[in-house]
């Protein structure tokens, strides 16, 4: 069978069994793009045709089990379950201007165990395959059809790091901004990650302009290996020349993510030692209001200190913004994406093979 996310091999199957170019457009357009459940795209192949697709050709995978919607804004949770009692997320933020976003998950948990996540408490339990990352696209422009919404942009910022599961998110990203696919452009997807040096240099060389969030947190190496136990493994110094070549190609340079924590980095002093950091990059510096997370020992930031903050840095130059998290009361926001009640089943927390 061919996946229908494998878009090399379809078009060729079709060339070759002589279906028509502009029949599996109108198929890909209504399965793409405007979210229609499998059997609609599949009704606009004429009979002749239908045959010649249908029987080879497999749909999306993912197992739906429950949706979320927040009662104080336009975010909601999907739940996917993968095999029995193994669920990951995926969350639809919808906006006042209409457009809307897609925090995609990578992987079911995650192996870092940054302290201020959620999903870091799950470990790692695997990764999502390509399909399983599509899949959660198609089924959320399948519940956003009857709205009127399609998605606009798509966020790896849900269960997992990105970089960790290189080979199904390189080729999901493909597919994402494939013409005949979803057709977003390159800037409207963004990978967050925690920047793998030897994955990230791959990223620049396939990606150039794919948006790029890089989770910072501190720009004092102590204080980031303490809240970021993969910082030990790939230091500041390190990671400090790639920010500079990611942000060389890329309109507005790279994101730098910044969860705001009580006595830990919000003091004036912790942006000035940012804004020396940061120095000349191109670069957009997102301020993340931390989000409690059961038996963690973290204070979100009081407000003023985030203000303070933002002041501080916009006067030494740099482009700040404070992020707005939808779905606190779903359990949807940043940081917050964990299976509740799963027994701790991932692999120990050992980081995978592919980190160098
Ligand atoms: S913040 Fe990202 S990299 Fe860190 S534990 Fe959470 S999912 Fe993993």
């Amino acid at each position: 069978m061919i996946s229908v996310y494998d878009l090399t091999e379809l078009r060729s199957d079709c060339d070759r069994r002589g279906v028509y170019g502009r029949t599996l457009r109108a198929f890909l357009v209504a399965f793409f793009k405007r979210g229609e459940p499998w059997a609609g795209p599949m009704a606009r192949v004429p009979d002749e045709s239908r045959l010649r697709i249908v029987e080879r050709l497999a749909g999306p995978c993912l197992k739906l089990v429950a949706r979320l919607d927040s009662q104080i804004d336009g975010a909601s949770k999907l739940v996917f379950e993968v095999a029995p009692g193994r669920c990951f997320e995926t969350v639809i933020l919808r906006y006042p201007s209409g457009r809307t976003s897609l925090c995609l998950s990578s992987q079911v948990g995650c192996a870092l165990r940054c302290r201020f996540c959620a999903t870091g408490q799950m470990k790692r339990v695997e990764d999502l395959t390509r399909d399983q990352i599509l899949g959660q696209v198609s089924a959320a422009q399948q519940q956003l059809a009857p709205e009127g919404r399609t998605v606009d942009n798509v966020v790896f910022m849900g269960m997992g790091e990105p970089f960790l599961n290189e080979a199904a998110v390189f080729a999901a990203i493909g597919v994402l901004t494939d013409g005949d696919a979803f057709n977003l452009p390159e800037p409207s997807v963004l990978v967050s990650t925690v920047l793998l040096p030897d994955v990230a240099r791959r990223f620049q060389a396939e990606f150039p302009r794919v948006n790029v969030a890089v989770s910072l947190h501190s720009s004092r190496q102590h204080v980031r290996a303490k809240l970021m136990p993969i910082a030990a493994r790939h230091s500041l110094d390190e990671i400090k020349p790639l920010l500079g070549e990611l942000a060389s190609t890329r309109r507005r340079g790279v994101m730098i993510e910044y969860v705001v924590l009580r006595g830990v980095n919000d003091s004036p002093e912790d942006a000035d030692h940012l804004a020396e950091f940061l120095g000349e990059l191109r670069c957009h510096v997102n301020l993340i209001p931390y989000n409690p997370i059961d038996g963690v020992e973290l204070e979100a930031a009081p407000d003023d200190a985030i203000d303070a903050m933002s002041d501080r840095l916009r006067a030494r130059g740099l482009c700040v913004t404070r992020r707005r998290s939808l779905g606190r009361d779903i359990e949807a926001a940043c940081g917050q994406l964990i299976q509740r009640g799963l027994p701790i089943q991932g692999d120990g927390g050992e980081l995978s093979s592919s980190v160098t």
